[in-house]
């Protein structure tokens, strides 16, 4: 855990938020600015800077980071009107907060390409 990452005192429970769901791996919760009526972030439990920190040994993490995102997506009820799940990567990706994350937005209709 890194003390001065807000995701990690999040996780830790140091940090109040909306959790959805949260396994051995991950946490999911309500994101504080909603760009959507459904945006949820999808964070590993571990602290891992962006996804262009993740290695070769994050591979299954990823894949579960996406699953979990589809498994809330799916449970809020957008499987059939859609979602979209995003990670933004670096500060001119509108990265924030560097701890990796992924956005699942759902609830109303999604334009391409993104601002
Ligand atoms: P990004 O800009 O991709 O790094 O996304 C960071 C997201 O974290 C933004 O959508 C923020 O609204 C969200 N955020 C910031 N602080 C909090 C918080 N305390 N609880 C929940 N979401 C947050």
């Amino acid at each position: 855990m890194e003390n001065n990452c807000l995701f990690c005192r999040i996780v830790a429970g140091e940090i109040a938020a909306e959790i959805i769901y949260s396994d051995e791996r991950s946490v999911a919760f309500r994101d504080i600015n909603p760009q959507a009526p459904t945006h949820v972030l999808v964070v590993p439990r571990e602290h891992i800077e962006s996804l262009d920190d993740a290695t070769q040994k994050d591979e299954a993490l990823l894949g579960h980071l996406l699953r979990v995102a589809a498994r809330v997506a799916n449970e809020m009820g957008h499987s059939e009107s859609g979602y979209r799940a995003v990670i933004n990567t670096g500060a001119g990706a509108g990265q924030s907060v560097f701890h990796l994350h992924v956005h699942m937005l759902g609830g109303r209709a999604l334009e391409w390409p993104p601002g």
